[in-house]
């Protein structure tokens, strides 16, 4: 079982996305394990984003991601993170393709609306960066049998 870290960005939370957001993550069958609604430091968005330290969007990219609430989620399933990054579609909304949440709901690079883990390494650094470990609960939802084998 696979566990993958998403955040709703500041442009998903000020454009009333989050239900919507949610939705299609529940509705794929993936359990939800952890979910805060925060203000995010400079600290923790460096952190998060420090393999683009050096990239010229960073100090923006910083500005936007502590710009305003953020809700940061770990989402549970067999195959969550590569599932995840197909459902959220390319890093440039116009270039996503339809049917995913960066295709369907943006039109710029710099207002995506969702972040996602992009691999199992990364999965793991940024849940335990961005949760302790009593933040997320393991839990049976009961439909479970009729959404895995
Ligand atoms: N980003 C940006 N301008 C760029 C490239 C990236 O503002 O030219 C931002 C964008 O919000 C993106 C984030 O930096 O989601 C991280 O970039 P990455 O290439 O890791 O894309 P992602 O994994 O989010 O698709």
């Amino acid at each position: 079982m696979e566990r993958t870290f998403l955040a709703i960005k500041p442009d998903g939370i000020q454009r009333g996305l989050i239900g919507e957001i949610i939705s299609r993550f529940e509705a794929k069958g993936f359990t939800l394990v952890g979910l805060k609604f925060m203000k995010v430091s400079r600290e923790l968005a460096e952190q998060h984003y420090n393999i683009h330290r050096e990239k010229s969007f960073f100090t923006g990219l910083v500005d936007f991601i502590t710009s305003g609430p953020v809700i940061a989620m770990v989402w549970e399933g067999s195959g969550a993170i590569a599932a995840a990054r197909k459902m959220i579609g390319a890093t440039n909304p116009l270039t996503a393709e339809p049917g995913t949440i960066r295709g369907d709901l943006g039109i710029d690079i710099g207002r995506n609306i969702i972040h996602g883990s992009d691999a199992p390494e990364t999965a793991t650094q940024e849940i335990s960066l961005w949760f302790k470990d009593e933040e997320l609960i393991s839990w049976q939802p009961s439909l479970i049998s009729w959404i895995r084998e």
